[in-house]
């Protein structure tokens, strides 16, 4: 027990952080190598091609931080930016143009998009090898099924970070807020693969305290600033925070803040990703690693495709 000097309560030394810029940077000195090998062997930077309608405040911060990581890691960002007023069948056919494109390697789609493009017609317009954010059905398919394919990276990071910080997930009580396509759901299947007993909340879950109460680890993707709060929290829990949310900082300006009230939460939790530097750097980290898988792979179909047909040829010969 720590001692007690004249009577004052010992101040609590703060939960664990568990950082994502750490093991990104980790990651993307590896990745810098490989794409180096990559450029060596095959006479070219593979390009990330995001997709933008439109625009919105966390989208702008996400392109600046997936733009620069592409630059540090030598791959060639190039983001195609489109008007929100733009047809679903124009944005579908420039979908298919980049899906076509032997130098693109990987696309994505920012999203939200406008309301008036159903996302399902932009999903089908991916190639599903160029789909490294793991939006495709073919993706989600082969990640329901427990087969190897491109992974959402968000939720893939939120489940890496706790990996990587040594954080047991087997068997614990695992509680995910959010139910996307994009984060909830596919977290919720990777933390099912790595055997924790999961239970998935949304917006129509009735006492969303009750269940966040019995959380062990707890990774919450609303949306929805200081959704959490640490009287909805068990002693001891890990939280992985991955919303974020640009809100006014009272000062004429703006900020980031998470699902989480870190306030609140930081004398509950055992352990706590910040917002920002948590979930988001490996996310991106993670997105240019599914990049090289689906470069190399293009690389060296290519390659055996031109083999093949230097054989037909001299065979016809
Ligand atoms: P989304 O599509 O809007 O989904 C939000 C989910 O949260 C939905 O399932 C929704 O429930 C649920 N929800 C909303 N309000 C709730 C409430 N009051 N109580 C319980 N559940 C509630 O968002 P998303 O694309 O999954 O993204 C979630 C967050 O993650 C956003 O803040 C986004 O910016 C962030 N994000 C972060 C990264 C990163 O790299 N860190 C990457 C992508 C996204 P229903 O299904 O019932 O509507």
């Amino acid at each position: 027990m720590s001692e007690v000097r004249n009577g004052a309560t010992p101040a609590r030394a703060g939960p664990r952080l568990l950082a994502g810029s750490p093991i990104a940077a980790e990651i993307r000195a590896g990745l810098t190598e490989d794409f180096a090998r990559f450029n060596d062997r095959w006479g070219y930077a593979p390009t990330l091609a995001i997709v933008l309608v439109g625009a919105d405040a966390p989208s702008a911060v996400y392109l600046r931080q997936i733009l620069s990581t592409c630059e540090k890691v030598g791959v060639d960002g190039r983001l195609v930016e489109i008007g929100a007023e733009v047809t679903s069948e124009a944005l579908c056919t420039e979908i298919e143009r980049l899906s076509a494109d032997p130098a693109v390697a990987g696309i994505i789609v920012q999203m939200p998009l406008p309301a008036h493009i159903p996302l399902r017609t932009v999903i089908d317009s991916i190639d599903p090898a160029k789909d490294i954010d793991g939006i495709h059905p073919r993706n989600a398919g082969l990640l329901s099924l427990g087969y190897e394919g491109f992974l959402p990276a968000t939720a893939q990071a939120s489940v890496e970070i706790l990996k990587r910080s040594g954080i047991e997930i087997a068997g614990k009580r695992v509680v995910v807020v959010g139910r996307s396509n994009v984060v909830g759901k596919p977290a919720a299947l990777l933390l099912i693969r790595e055997h924790g007993t999961v239970t998935v909340l949304h917006s129509k879950t009735r006492d969303l305290a009750h269940h966040t109460r019995d959380a062990e680890i707890l990774i919450v993707a609303a949306g929805r600033p200081g959704l959490v709060t640490g009287e909805m929290l068990s002693p001891g829990v890990v939280v992985v925070a991955v919303g974020i949310n640009v809100v006014d900082d009272g000062n004429g300006g703006q900020k980031l803040v998470g699902d989480v009230d870190f306030e609140s939460a930081k004398d509950v939790v055992a352990a706590i990703t910040p917002v920002p530097g948590g979930v988001g750097p490996l996310t991106n980290a993670l997105l240019l690693s599914h990049l090289l898988r689906a470069a190399t792979d293009q690389a060296e179909s290519g390659k055996r495709r031109a083999e093949a047909g230097t054989a037909r040829a001299g065979v016809a010969r």
